[in-house]
């Protein structure tokens, strides 16, 4: 498949309401979102049209992560533009670097799709475009006197919105700077765009190993068929693919939900690697589960999954002090001879101390 199917396919996204199928008949609430005055200056619409033609149901999973609704307008007093303290961690404009063995460049504002819930709106689809030579040579430069900086993570914006060309120059900018890095691509267009996983980019992600491709995947209606395909490709590339989910009310707040998800995920070869607590994103509460009920959610994969299909929970912890793991306690007493552990039965039992 050649760059010109994907870019093709990237010039009919949709980015305006009037460019939505009929089917798909917009409830009140999501037409407010386009009439209202409020809507200046918020994250726009943009839903590639092979996803527009699978939502056409009102109550779809894939509709409620695309489609707009009035509910963005409401932003809580705690709801930060950026909600994980990024720019606190900026040295560079684009770098992120907040733990010392790892940095997170931000290789493009551009994304095939706009998710509503995104923790990065406020540079999602702005005003920077990708990443320029200028600027990649001042990471470079970085890169080079950080040597303590073992994986690079490419993100954005999706950071397969970059051709080939363009992608392989940070790739190669970055290994100059430390040749033993190791990178992370992450991406949701393997899912959503699935045309953009070309023989070519096979190639060039492949030739640049240790490198992990982070995908986002929600539901389980995201993996049809063409996604699958284009998965299938990158396993066969010999390309280790993981994935990253926000639990998402509405959406995949269901044990089921999220074991139907993981599973599918697994036989695709692709290793299920975080479950994420929604951030505090403006415009986003509508989209939060109650800690609480996520970490019965949690509990229940636990008990029907296998430990390669299951994620860490994690929340990230407002304000930029990092992303922190979060697990129904199973250890829940202890006393002179050792401990009491839950399993996953919900039956305690004895662990001795030595
Ligand atoms: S693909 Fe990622 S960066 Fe782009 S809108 Fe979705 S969550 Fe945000």
């Amino acid at each position: 498949m050649a760059e010109s199917s994907w870019r093709s396919d990237l010039a009919r996204t949709i980015t305006d309401v009037s460019g939505l199928p009929d089917c798909l008949d917009l409830t009140d609430d999501e037409r407010r979102f386009f009439t209202a005055p409020e809507t200046h200056g918020r994250l726009s619409l943009k839903v590639p049209p092979a996803v527009a033609r699978r939502m056409a149901d009102t109550d779809t999973p894939l509709r409620r992560q695309f489609i707009p609704t009035a509910a963005e307008f409401e932003t809580l007093p705690y709801e930060l533009a950026d909600p994980l303290g990024e720019e606190h961690h900026s040295p560079l404009p684009r770098l992120i670097h907040r733990h010392p063995d790892r940095a997170l460049l931000l290789v493009t504002d551009q994304c095939a799709v706009h998710c509503r819930y995104c923790f990065r709106s406020r540079f999602t689809d702005g005003s920077h475009g990708a990443i320029s030579t200028e600027e990649l040579s001042a990471v470079e430069s970085y890169l080079a006197a950080h040597s303590g900086v073992r994986e690079l993570i490419l993100s954005g914006g999706d950071a397969l919105m970059l051709g080939d060309g363009a992608l392989a120059d940070i790739l190669d900018a970055a290994r100059r700077a430390r040749p033993g890095i190791v990178f992370r691509v992450a991406t949701r267009m393997p899912v959503v765009m699935p045309l953009r996983v070309t023989t070519e980019l096979t190639r060039l992600l492949r030739a640049h190993a240790p490198l992990w491709v982070v995908l986002q995947v929600n539901h389980p209606n995201e993996l049809d068929a063409e996604a699958s395909h284009a998965l299938g490709a990158l396993a066969d590339a010999g390309l280790p693919v993981i994935n990253q989910t926000v639990l998402l009310a509405g959406v995949n707040d269901d044990a089921e939900v999220l074991e139907e998800l993981f599973t599918a995920l697994v036989r695709l070869r692709v290793k299920p690697y975080y479950l994420f607590q929604g951030d505090l994103a403006p415009g986003t509460a509508h989209f939060r589960v109650n800690l609480e009920r996520a970490l019965g959610i949690v509990a229940e994969l636990r008990r029907r999954l296998s430990g390669l299909a299951m994620p860490v929970f994690a929340v990230d912890i407002p304000g930029g002090a990092g992303k922190v793991p979060l697990e129904p306690s199973a250890l829940v007493g202890e006393d002179e001879n050792g401990y009491q552990l839950r399993a996953d039965n919900g039956e305690m039992y004895h662990y001795p101390r030595e």
